[in-house]
């Protein structure tokens, strides 16, 4: 049996989502009918095939790109109902992303990259922020290097700095350990514990990685545009406490039951 947990505020609020992409001649439903609610405070991978709709989801999650029928309420706020400009806006305020390729400027500091997302938000005291969330992954010794000056780990943890700078409701990140050697990713799923566990961060995820999947909370398996499971993590690995190889073989079982229990037990 496990505790009764207190009731957690539904801070992503998706009701039959549906996105279709039309290129041409042809049209891609790309997400067919998409229902998901996240709590304040989870971390929950998306996993499934290449062409599952993942990215798509992710982006409509961001508000990146909007659906083509549905409704998406994120933080409160009715979503499908905005323009592009206040999309933008509650991007900027709500959400930090991480992307696969860390997206920094490449002529920029480390601390300046982070400072950017400040600037645009008007922020006062943003030196002494971007240096704190610098620290907080861990690169306090790097603030002026740039990112050709860095190893890939250390970029990562760069953008997460950025992503985390301006204290979204959100992270959002697309297969943030797939550029990365394996201690590099663990370093980045450590620091993503970290933010959830103890500050309290709403994350989700895109990986193809089981691995990577293993080490988050809850699991939600797209495929063909379709939640086909969603499940809680019984136990979650701790980031740095197994080793990939000698976990691989209890990885297999680790996407089926017994190692997952429905979502319906857990609240039971
Ligand atoms: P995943 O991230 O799981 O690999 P995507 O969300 O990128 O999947 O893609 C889902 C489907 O939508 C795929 O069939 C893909 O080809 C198609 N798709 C994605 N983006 C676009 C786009 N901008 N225009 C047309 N089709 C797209
Ligand atoms: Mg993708």
């Amino acid at each position: 049996m496990l505790a009764k947990q207190p009731q957690r505020e539904v801070v992503l609020d998706l009701r039959n989502i549906t996105k279709t992409y039309s290129t041409g001649t042809l049209d891609v439903q790309a997400l067919r009918s998409v229902s998901l609610s996240i709590h304040r405070g989870e971390f929950v991978s998306i996993m499934g095939p290449s062409g599952s709709g993942k990215s798509t989801l992710l982006h409509i999650l961001g508000a990146l790109d909007q659906p083509t029928s549905g409704e998406y309420y994120l933080d409160g706020v009715d979503v499908a109902k905005l323009n592009a400009r206040q999309l933008a806006a509650v991007r900027n305020r709500k959400i930090g992303f991480v992307f696969q390729s860390f997206n920094l400027l490449k002529r920029t500091s480390a601390v300046r990259q982070v400072e950017l997302p400040l600037i645009y938000a008007r922020v006062r005291n943003r030196l002494s922020q971007a240096r704190s969330a610098l620290e907080s992954v861990g690169l306090r010794a790097r603030l002026h290097h740039l990112p050709s000056e860095l190893s890939g780990g250390q970029q990562q943890r760069v953008a997460i700095a950025r992503a985390v700078v301006s204290a979204p409701a959100i992270i959002l990140a697309d297969e943030p350990t797939g550029n990365l050697d394996s201690s590099s990713g663990i370093e980045v799923l450590k620091i993503f514990q970290e933010m959830n566990r103890e500050k309290g961060m709403t994350l989700i995820i895109v990986t193809h990685d089981p691995f990577v999947a293993r080490h988050t909370d809850r699991i939600i398996m797209l495929r063909d545009g379709n939640i086909v499971a969603d499940q809680a993590v019984r136990n979650p690995i701790q980031a740095g406490s197994v080793e990939r190889t000698s976990e691989l073989s209890q990885l297999d079982d680790g996407i089926t039951e017994p190692s997952f229990v429905k979502r319906q037990e857990l609240n039971e």
